[in-house]
């Protein structure tokens, strides 16, 4: 339980029995299958379902650990394993009864949308419905498509949305795509002990080193865990990309970058704190990336709200610190309007 501190919790998903009855009726891309065969399990488990579908007992929850407002999105990895004609207007669906739940509790949840990348054309209307007539804070994208990434040039499209209708993009993991998952099938890899951050990190280095953040300087990315390792690489991510570049650059495709790797992690991303009760690596991030980036967030159903909560409650901060972490920036960043 949080005291004396207004506290906007922003990576929570949640799903709709309506939803749940046609996603589960559609057939994934056989890539994701060992994926969504883990993930439908967790959907289908009743305690967990119950945790994700039911907003009187989530409230009740918010209001034992003190929790204002949750920022809600679909539970992973949204609609991105389905195909393009059935994972469009699943998107638009869900962003609509996303809507209703926040004009019914307007004090209380806020949303982030989703949409089906398969089809950027689409995705681009939809960030423009999301941002516009359902007032949502955002988009949550679950990392790869199909084994595609945001950098391919397909999806300009969506970026260019993205950074004009100033929805940013919370960068969610997932297992690793296709291409790089044989290592993490092993030992329980593949979710959230190694792959995800894995995953969800590489996507996020395709972006800076693809010139994403040069074409799209107002772009605004969002990672979870406190940045998927990203925040403790930062000295080497410069040193390693001058070096890389300065030997073979061209031969290896490279683009030539306006600023450093590390200057963009500060200017176009913000962390946030789900899963990540760690005090030292909390303090680490907010020297590396800025007191302005760093967002705090339960996970919930996946993590435990109370330790969230009593993470952010004793965490080692100043007044500041805490009141930019537990509501500010993300108030700021997701446009939250009390
Ligand atoms: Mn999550």
């Amino acid at each position: 339980m949080i005291k004396n501190q207004r506290v906007v919790a922003v990576e929570e998903h949640f799903t709709t029995a309506a939803y749940l009855e046609v996603a589960h009726g559609l057939s994934v891309w056989p890539d994701d299958k060992t994926e969504m065969t883990f993930m439908r399990g967790l959907e289908n488990d009743a305690a967990l379902r119950t945790k994700l579908v039911d907003f009187e007992k989530r409230l009740q929850e918010m209001d034992l650990n003190g929790t204002d407002m949750a920022v809600l999105s679909l539970n992973p990895p949204g609609v991105q394993p389905y195909e393009t004609e059935s994972a469009v207007p699943l998107a638009r669906d869900f962003n609509d009864q996303l809507a209703e739940v926040i004009k019914r509790w307007p004090t209380r949840f806020a949303g982030l949308g989703t949409v089906a990348p398969q089809d950027p054309k689409q995705a681009a209307l939809e960030i423009e419905r999301i941002m516009g007539p359902l007032g949502l804070g955002g988009v949550m994208i679950y990392s790869h498509t199909f084994g595609r990434y945001l950098d391919e040039p397909d999806f300009e499209l969506l970026l260019e949305a993205a950074e004009s209708h100033n929805a940013p993009i919370y960068l969610h993991p997932r297992a690793p795509s296709p291409q790089m998952l044989a290592p993490y099938q092993k030992y329980g890899m593949v979710a959230a002990l190694w792959g995800y951050q894995a995953e969800a990190g590489t996507h996020a280095m395709r972006l800076i080193l693809s010139g994403a953040f040069d074409r799209h300087p107002n772009l605004k990315v969002i990672l979870g865990h406190l940045g998927e390792g990203l925040p403790f690489w930062t000295t080497r991510l410069d040193n390693r990309y001058a070096f890389t570049y300065r030997a073979a650059g061209q031969a290896l495709g490279m683009v030539k970058l306006e600023l450093t790797p590390s200057e963009y992690l500060r200017r176009n991303f913000a962390v946030t704190t789900s899963g990540m009760h760690d005090p030292e690596a909390l303090a680490f991030c907010i020297n590396r990336l800025g007191e302005d980036n760093v967002m705090f967030a339960i996970d919930h159903p996946y993590e435990d709200s109370t330790a969230a909560t009593a993470f952010l409650q004793d965490a080692d901060l100043t007044e500041t610190q805490r009141a930019k972490i537990s509501h500010i920036n993300a108030e700021r960043l997701f446009h939250i309007s009390r």
